[in-house]
């Protein structure tokens, strides 16, 4: 099965040209970002040129791997100032709290109700404007967010989440850091594999999964040398839109249920943290699945070995103190995430200890 209710607007001059469909999901706009990445990508400029008729509430408290409390906020000044839509713009992070602010306020949800997705019951039209080439996030329903009293990061999926429209103009990632290029792509790459690994996978989308690890691959050095080159900009976008529409029907796996314990504890960002355990997962995941592995690579006339040394020269590199106490309490989080059910083959709490260990 595949099912994908968002209206996708992909190139460049994508927001100018959706100016219609934007005006028609509503009458007033939350636009929801973090500190600056809505301006310095030029996104909100173009936005404000033709809603600012519509006197837009702007919430630019949004930080990376969002908290309950900023959705909560959100929530709270949709409702105050009388918001019928969500226009989100950012990285992952904007984009999924987005989504949850819209859940959140249109079900009058409270901080602990966040990912009772079972209280989901309407929603609040989503806008989703990417402003890095990663997660995906336009195409998902998914949010992934941090409750920072616990201090664990966690995602919940519901249809209702889908953003109405996607708009994705490469131009936008322009100003990203050598670093957040390399994580945010590596998130994306992860997302396609795990759209092989994935017990949920659908072969209807191998063609696209095929191609998002083709164009990561060719275009990820060029970007990384050359940060003004649109047509690798452009690749990397539609390679993390692909992405997207991957994990909206596979999910995700252990690839990233194990990741998340290195962004709460250690600052990992959430790419890097995909990116530091490829291998190890590829080598757990590889006898399962190593036809659709092969056939990913062949399709553009690469192999595993050559995926490996590509990796290698990417050089991803984590600040970690990873010791047994950190594995002894992070291991059955990892065990209890609800990922977990899409691996291809069970992964044991050893398993999981000895990716860990692997990091030591
Ligand atoms: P992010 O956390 O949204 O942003 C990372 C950094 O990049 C921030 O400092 C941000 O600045 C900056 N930035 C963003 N766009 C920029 C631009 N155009 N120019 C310069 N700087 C820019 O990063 P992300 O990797 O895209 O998102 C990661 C989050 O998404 C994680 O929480 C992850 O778990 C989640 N995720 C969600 C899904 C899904 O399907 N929903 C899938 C995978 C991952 P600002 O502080 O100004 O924003
Ligand atoms: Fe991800």
């Amino acid at each position: 099965m595949y099912y994908l209710p968002t209206r996708i607007i992909f190139g460049e001059h994508a927001l100018p040209s959706s100016q219609a469909q934007i005006a028609g999901l509503g009458s007033k706009a939350l636009i929801v970002t973090g500190k600056s990445s809505a301006a310095r990508s030029g996104a909100l400029d173009e936005l404000l040129n033709f809603l600012a008729v519509q006197n837009p509430v702007i919430y630019d408290g949004i930080s990376e791997n969002p908290h309950l409390e900023s959705v909560v906020t959100g929530a709270d000044l949709m409702r105050e100032q009388d918001c019928d839509y969500v226009i989100g713009i950012g990285g992952g992070s904007p984009l999924d709290a987005a989504k949850a602010i819209s859940l959140a306020a249109a079900n009058k949800l409270g901080i602990d109700d966040i990912y009772r997705t079972d209280l989901f019951k309407r929603a609040f039209p989503i806008v989703a404007v990417p402003t890095t080439s990663g997660t995906g996030s336009e195409a998902t329903q998914y949010a992934v967010l941090t409750d920072s009293r616990i201090g664990k990061k966690a995602g919940w999926g519901h249809a209702l989440a889908f953003p109405a429209l996607a708009i994705v103009d490469p131009r936008y990632t322009l100003s990203l850091s050598y670093h957040v290029t390399l994580n945010t792509a590596i998130d994306a790459l992860s997302h396609l594999l795990e759209g092989l690994y994935s017990r949920l996978r659908e072969p209807l989308i191998f063609p696209l999964i095929h191609k998002g690890i083709e164009l990561i691959v060719k275009h990820l050095p060029i970007a990384l040398n050359d940060p003004q080159n649109l047509e690798a900009r452009t690749a990397l976008s539609q390679a993390s839109l692909y992405g997207g529409m991957t994990i909206a029907q596979g999910s995700t796996t252990l690839q990233h249920s194990i990741g998340y314990p290195l962004t709460t504890a250690f600052n990992v960002p959430h790419g890097l943290a995909n990116g530091i355990v490829m291998k190890q997962m590829m080598e757990l995941y590889w006898p399962e699945v190593d036809g659709l592995i092969d056939s990913a690579f062949g399709s553009f006339d690469y192999n595993l070995q050559q995926f490996y040394d590509w990796l290698d020269k990417l050089e991803l590199r984590a600040e970690m103190r990873i010791d047994e106490d950190f594995i002894a309490s992070k291991v059955p989080e990892v065990m209890a995430s609800r990922n977990m059910a899409n691996n291809p083959v069970l992964a044991s709490p050893d398993d999981v200890a000895k990716i860990y260990r692997s990091l030591m």
